[in-house]
């Protein structure tokens, strides 16, 4: 009974990881991508072997058959692991879900329903929950939100200040979205400092292709960087963050349509816009290598990571702790330098050996008289699906 499959789909790929909820060990991990498509491919892995062959794949259904073929191949058949149960990331939850939900055929209506305000993301998660249903009609399955930890946040940082019968009308508030991210990190560093939760101000810093910030008061997310969409924020792979509003619609009169400003600002800005590549590794040797556009793509960075640092300890009052996480925050030793530079002020103190030191576990990298306390801490999204996902089924 402990054994968790965890399903992180897209529209045209399935992320998927069976967990050991007991030892948080992986047993699996693998990915059918190219859905859709006479190519499909999967790479199946399990500890010391991987399993990838190529091969049509019509659809979410015939993506899990693949996967399923994949437990087969590797000498480990579903049907003998005792999964007890299948996690779903959701992205978009709406002002509906505040936690992790059992999925019902309602509850599958109602997520679809919620496509309207993710229009990428909520369509895919609905297809393969209902493949998944299909797949595997004897387990619970749980839908885990993204947005669910930010239904905490008070109605005056969700709001934002428009007509309040359109935003109504049309849905349009602050979210927040990588709340699975932002919870289980939280949690960690709490752990990390030996403290509970309950007692701390902490700011986490998600650093990934996507990423966003978040203000979090005793375990409760009271303000976040990304808004209606993972669009707002801070700079990131490949979409702009933070942006005039009047700027979309000065674009528009000037002759682009809503796909093409779609495209412009989620696929075509960010990183990749300003110098050319989505790759945070790939800006970091331009920038060691003198390019200027390297550069500036850089400092646009961390002069957006410190609005938010600013802007979230004057909302808490301070902080017990700053926390960088995902791909960049875990791995850019001269860009969480960067971030904390000149916050001597604030009582942030970045010890650069601390900081530079190869690492891959969660650690303090503020010197020993810093006000506040810098950590890395990775993230673990799948853990923490499987973990909730455990929650609702143990009841
Ligand atoms: P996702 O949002 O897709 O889960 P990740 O959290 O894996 O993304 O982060 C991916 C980002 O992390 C990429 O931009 C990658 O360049 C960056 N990254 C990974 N390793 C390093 C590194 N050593 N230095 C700088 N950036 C890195």
């Amino acid at each position: 009974m402990h054994n968790i499959l965890v399903i992180n789909a897209g529209s045209s790929s399935i992320k998927y990881q069976l967990i050991d909820c007991v030892t948080g060990q992986r047993r699996t991990s693998g990915l059918v991508e190219r859905i859709g498509e006479a190519n499909g491919r999967v790479q199946h892995e399990v500890p010391g072997e991987a399993f990838v062959w190529e091969t049509p794949i019509a659809d979410h259904s015939a993506a899990f058959r693949q996967m399923v073929h994949g437990f087969a191949k590797a000498g480990t058949p579903l049907a003998e692991l005792d999964v007890a149960a299948v996690g779903h990331r959701v992205v978009q939850g709406g002002s509906e879900f505040h936690g992790p939900t059992l999925i019902t055929d309602e509850v599958a209506e109602q997520i679809l329903a919620l496509g309207e305000l993710a229009p990428l993301h909520n369509p895919a998660n609905y297809s393969a929950i209902v493949a998944a249903r299909e797949t595997f009609p004897d387990v619970p399955h749980v839908a885990v939100f993204d947005t669910a930890f930010h239904q905490t946040m008070p109605e005056a940082a969700y709001s934002y200040a428009i007509d309040k019968n359109a935003a109504e009308k049309y849905g349009v508030r602050r979210y927040g979205f990588h709340g699975i991210s932002h919870q289980v990190v939280s949690q960690r560093a709490a752990a990390l400092l030996d403290r509970p939760v309950s007692e701390l101000k902490q700011i986490i810093l998600h650093l990934g292709n996507g990423a966003s910030a978040c203000a979090i008061d005793g375990g409760r997310s009271v303000d976040t960087s990304m808004g209606m969409t993972p669009l707002a924020g801070l700079v990131m792979g490949t979409r702009s963050g933070d942006i005039d509003p009047g700027a979309l619609l000065h674009l528009m009169r000037a002759g682009l349509d809503v796909d093409a400003v779609d495209r412009l600002l989620n696929k075509e800005s960010g990183l990749l816009g300003l110098a050319g590549s989505n790759d945070m590794r790939d800006i970091r040797a331009g920038v060691a290598a003198g390019d200027e556009a390297a550069m500036l793509a850089f400092e646009v960075t961390i002069r957006r990571l410190k609005h938010y640092i600013g802007a979230y300890l004057a909302l808490l009052g301070g902080a017990d702790t700053i926390v960088f996480t995902a791909g960049v925050g875990e791995n850019h030793v001269p860009l969480r330098a960067a971030a904390c530079a000149g916050l001597e002020w604030f009582g942030i103190e970045i010890d650069a050996e601390r900081n530079a030191a190869p690492s891959s576990a969660a650690r303090v990298i503020s010197s020993d008289s810093s006000r506040v306390t810098v950590l890395v801490v990775p993230t673990d999204e799948e853990a923490e699906i499987a973990r909730q996902t455990l929650e609702v089924v143990a009841g």
